[in-house]
Order: structure tokens, then sequence, then C-alpha cells
């Protein structure tokens, strides 16, 4: 499924195309994709609120699938085994973020399925040394999701700093908050989720938030971190107002319509906000290995790939159960 420009998700910006497979270069798999995990970026690409790095590109980095051919000098990788493939496609390996541990704020990485192309298509050709190795519990409709709504929402957890059993607020509650909550849980966390949906709050509570409200309800208490997930700076401002002194405001977006004006007493008193970019590798590996341990479930509904256009409309829409799984 290929994108050629941005347009209103209802209108179906992505047009299916036939297309041989290429071959794996050096260092390179190809892969035959099982199953691609929709993310909320995809649809920001696709409607034009992030530009396109290439046109036309297939979108998709939550791809699981099985290795089909590998390229020279590929030592690691199998014919037949499962592999996932997350957002980070390669980093430059040099630069002094990639040499700090910082791989996720390295200038030269590439992205999948923004400057390399993704998972929306039968195959995919990806860097062996960026796939990675996907918990045999998981099946692989289960596995899309954990690996950019689950990965970025670890790493978003990492960045608010929250302590084992802190009173953790988590704004909006879609595919990521939903695994994100459950690794917060496991922590013994007190999860407090603030989102519009009332279906959302019940899933919230069902999987054992102590509270749940709209944006700018209060929760009982302040809360010691706080992490948003709707590309609202308002949400991010409502999260502020919620959490204590010294407390992080982590920010799980790539995209933000703005960040407001407001007064800078909202801000004292060391309370910071941490934007969240990227993950490392070493991110992926330690949540998929969490992930398996608690084990987190995730909630998907599965879409054949010619229906992209309509999987995409209906996250537009706030229609999806969770996660939007595509299946070739
Ligand atoms: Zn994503
Ligand atoms: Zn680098």
């Amino acid at each position: 499924m290929l994108l050629e420009r941005a347009a209103p998700a209802a209108t179906g910006p992505l047009r299916a195309t036939a297309r041989e497979p290429e071959a794996p270069g050096p260092g390179m798999l190809l892969l035959r994709v099982a199953a691609c995990g929709i993310c909320r970026t995809d649809l920001q690409l696709c409607e034009g609120d992030i530009a396109l790095h290439k046109s036309p590109v297939v979108p998709g980095h939550q791809i699981v699938g099985r290795v089909e051919a590998v390229g020279d000098g590929v030592a690691d990788w199998r014919v037949g085994e499962r592999a996932g493939v997350a957002w980070l496609a390669g980093t430059c390996g040099v630069c002094a973020m990639c040499r700090s541990q910082r791989e996720n704020l390295c200038a030269r990485a590439t992205f999948t399925g923004w400057d390399v192309d993704g998972g929306y298509a039968t195959s995919a050709v990806v860097r062996a040394d960026f796939a990675l190795r996907i918990p045999d519990r998981f099946d692989d409709l289960a596995a899309a999701p954990l690996l950019c709504g689950g990965v970025i929402g670890y790493r978003s957890l990492a960045r608010s700093g929250i302590e084992p059993g802190g009173r953790l607020g988590l704004y909006g509650f879609g595919a990521s908050a939903l695994i994100t909550l459950q690794v917060a849980r496991h922590r013994r966390c007190r999860v407090f989720v603030a989102t519009r949906s009332a279906a959302e709050r019940e899933r919230a509570l069902s999987l054992g938030a102590e509270w749940v409200g709209g944006t700018n309800d209060r929760p009982p208490e302040p809360l010691d971190a706080a992490i948003t997930f709707a590309p609202s700076g308002d949400v991010v401002r409502a999260a502020l107002r919620a959490v204590d002194r010294g407390a992080t405001v982590a920010i799980n977006a790539i995209h933000l319509d703005r960040l407001p004006e407001m007064p800078y007493e909202e801000l004292w008193w060391e309370r910071r906000i941490a934007s969240v970019a990227n993950f490392t590798r070493a991110d992926a590996v330690e949540f998929l290995a969490v992930a398996a341990q608690i084990p987190v479930r995730t909630s998907f509904e599965a879409h054949p790939l010619d229906d992209a256009n309509v999987a995409l409309d209906r996250l537009s829409r706030g229609e999806i159960d969770g996660a939007a799984v595509l299946v070739p």
C-alpha cells in the first residue's frame, strides 16, 4: 500500500500496487510480513500532519514477519525465523549520541515507513541489526501493537521518572497507554487515567486504573508523574496542573498541535516537561522481555492489508478498539 501524497483518511490516501520484492543487500533481511500494526504516526503521515520524507512510501512500523532471505554478512538471522521491526530502521552508529546509548537521538537515524519502506506490504527489506526477536508467548497479531505503542510507552515511563509504587497519570488512552498501564501496574504504580472516551475509561478500570476522569478533571491526589498520549498541547497543560512539585510530564508524541502559553507558576516548583523521541534497541529488547513476563495483553482488531484505508479512517474517527493490525 503506497502513500504518494497526504490526504484525509476518509478519502483513501493509500493505493494498492504490485511490486516485486527486492533481494536483501549486505546486512539486510527480506521479511515476509505476517502482520503490521497501525500507529497514530502512520495516520499523521497519511494526513499530512507529519511531512513525507520520501514519496511514494510504504507506511507501517510495527512489522512482524518471517525471514525469507538474508543478505551478505548477516550471521545471526536464519531463514524462517520470526523477526519484529519497529520505528527505528537504522542509525549511524558513530556519532556522539550513538556512542552514548542514545541512538534514539541520532541525527542520521532512519525510520521505518518514513525514510524507508515499511510494513503495509506483503514483504519488507530491513536492517538485520535493527530486527527484534519477539518472545514466543505472543502470536503475530498480538505482537504487532507491542512494537511501537508498547516500546515507546515503555521509554515514556522511564522519561517520566515514575518510581515503583508511585502515582502515575496517563492522559489519553489508546493503543500505547493501555500497554503502558499494564507495565506500570506490574511495578505497583497507582494509575490515574484521564480520557474523554467512556469506553476507554471502562477499559482502564478493568486493567487496574485506580481513578478515571476527563482531561480537565483533577485526580484526587497530586501525581508523581504523568504521560500524555494525545497530540494536544492543552492536554500537556492539564497534566502539568495535576502533577506534584518536582514531577515530570512526559509527552509521548512525535507531533503536537502546539504548546500553549501558560503562567510560569504552572511549571514552577521544579516541574518538568519532557519529550519522548523514538527508542533505542536496548529499550525494545528490555520492553519485550518485560511484556512477556507480565504478560502484557494487547487488544487489536485485524484488517486485511487491502483495507488499510478503512482501518486508517476508523483510527482517525476514534473507532479502533485497542490497535488496528493489517494482515496481508
Ligand atoms: Zn508508532
Ligand atoms: Zn548516530
